[in-house]
């Protein structure tokens, strides 16, 4: 087969391939959304700047292809038809850096960090259920106000 033959087949069989990727993955994220806008009542979810994400490289493949900003619109037109509460929470809200047990809030946490102690209260937290916590409490907060 002739060499451009050849590289026109693979170009077809990768493009079908990321479609299969494609669509699989927007699969997932309806029914992840889905189960999530039929259990809860209320979801928070951070507002996060893709753009400025996109532009770290570190974090540059994981933000480009998790599709979380089309997951968050899923969750978003999904809770309006069943009556659930999706509530963004503010972008520049300190979630991970501040402590839920205190409210102290350190300056700096570097992404590779998943456990830090607390300067102020020396409570051994970690990153990611600690940042849940302050996103919960935010969003209830701002809830009852607005
Ligand atoms: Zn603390």
């Amino acid at each position: 087969m002739e060499k451009s033959i050849i590289y026109h087949k693979k170009k077809k069989e990768i493009a079908k391939i990321h479609n299969k990727i494609q669509r699989s993955r927007r699969d997932r994220l309806h029914k992840l959304s889905n189960e999530m806008t039929n259990k809860y009542d209320y979801i928070f979810v951070e507002d996060i700047d893709l753009i400025a994400l996109s532009k770290n490289n570190k974090l540059k493949n994981a933000t480009k292809d998790n599709g979380y900003g089309e997951f968050v619109k899923m969750l978003e037109y999904k809770a309006k038809e069943k009556g659930t509460v999706v509530k963004r929470i503010d972008r520049w809200y300190p979630s991970s850096k501040r402590c839920h047990v205190c409210g102290n809030v350190i300056d700096r946490l570097d992404i590779g960090v998943k456990e830090w102690m607390c300067p102020a209260c020396r409570t051994l937290l970690n990153r990611d259920i600690n940042a849940a916590i302050n996103i919960k409490e935010e969003g209830l907060k701002k809830h009852t106000v607005d």
